[in-house]
């Protein structure tokens, strides 16, 4: 079969490998459509340290069962399907406790597991869920983006008509607007420094945007904020200046909630957090947000759909993603077919 194979820095040519035969308790996919998620940008920099070659990316996706292990129950070969990325243990404290995203012998579908960047991928049959016929094979691969944005909503404390601040406007930052509104948030300031991206937050509903690259993005937010701050932050870059900016954002006692994940270390204010008692938690991936994601678009409570501005093949995928890389290109969402 052909993958995109990830080799080193800057390095993922097409190649070809062998079929991954599903073991006893897996079932073989077919891929149908594979989203490039941007933590594949980044770690195809080579600057994450999360992805080590070689290995085959592609965690956002859907397909078809070609082939299951005799210990699989609740799949046939045949069925549409759409799979979680986080291969969890099972038995660990946090699994037993109803954290799974937690678990602390995870792996992860694309990051240390070899992924949908390919004709066919093998996983556990614990990740899979059936595929709604009512959605579209793109809808499919859009569950996982918004299991983690409706995760890190469900991690913020927030009150009915609050003031959310979401800083960053790649899908996930945009996909946690739906969500945020879903919740019940009140104005919804949005922050990025592309002027497309915010365009895109305008439209699924960001009240008020701020554009950091031409006005102080924290004067603004106070500005909107009678100068308070806002209850409510919500970071999805995860580099030092906007994870700075979460902090000033917030009004005393608030609530800061980092889903960015691109630098491993960052520089920040630390009085800022504890002189005015601000609370800051890291959210990761999501545990019954997969199966609420999957019914949110099913039931077109959510259509995640427009952020999708580029399909291609799955050929196509090492030049897309050089050039996501290079910031020659800045497709929100962009859709590989195998
Ligand atoms: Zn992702
Ligand atoms: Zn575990």
């Amino acid at each position: 079969m052909k993958a995109l194979v990830y080799e080193g820095a800057w390095q993922m040519p097409m190649r070809d490998v062998p079929i991954p035969e599903p073991g006893t308790d897996q079932v073989q996919v077919k891929v149908e459509t594979v989203g490039v998620c941007g933590s594949d940008v980044h770690g195809f920099k080579g600057t994450t340290g999360r992805r080590k070659p070689p290995i085959i990316m592609g965690h956002e996706f859907s397909g078809t069962i070609t082939a299951a292990g005799a210990e699989v129950k609740n799949f046939l070969v045949g069925d549409r399907v759409v799979v979680t990325p986080l291969l969890t243990c099972g038995y660990c404290d946090n699994c037993r406790a109803g954290f799974p995203n937690i678990c602390q012998n995870r792996s992860g579908l694309g990051v240390n597991l070899n992924g949908a960047y390919a004709d066919y991928v093998s996983v556990s049959q614990k990740m899979v869920f059936p595929l709604p016929g009512e959605m579209s094979w793109e809808q499919g691969a859009l569950v996982e983006p918004l299991a983690v944005a409706m995760h890190a909503v469900n991690l913020t404390p927030m009150q009915l008509m609050d003031t959310v601040v979401i800083i960053g406007a790649g899908t996930i930052g945009l996909l946690t607007i739906l969500a945020a509104k879903m919740k019940g948030a009140g104005k919804i300031i949005v922050s990025d420094v592309s002027a497309h991206r915010l365009d895109f937050a305008k439209r699924l509903g960001a009240d008020v945007v701020v554009n950091p690259a031409k006005e102080d993005a924290i004067d603004a937010v106070k500005q909107q904020t009678n100068g308070k701050g806002a209850p409510a932050v919500i970071e999805a870059v995860g580099i030092t200046a906007t994870t700075k900016q979460s902090l000033f954002m917030a009004r005393n006692g608030g609530n800061v909630v980092w889903i960015g994940n691109s630098d491993p270390e960052i520089t920040i204010n630390m009085q800022q957090i504890v002189t005015r008692e601000l609370t800051v938690r890291g959210t990761y991936g999501f545990n019954d947000e997969f199966g609420l994601s999957i019914e949110a678009i099913r039931t077109q409570r959510i259509d995640p759909t427009g952020l999708i501005e580029k399909r291609a093949a799955l050929a196509d995928g090492s030049g897309i993603i050089n050039d996501l890389a290079k910031g020659n290109a800045d497709w929100i969402k962009v859709m590989l077919k195998p």
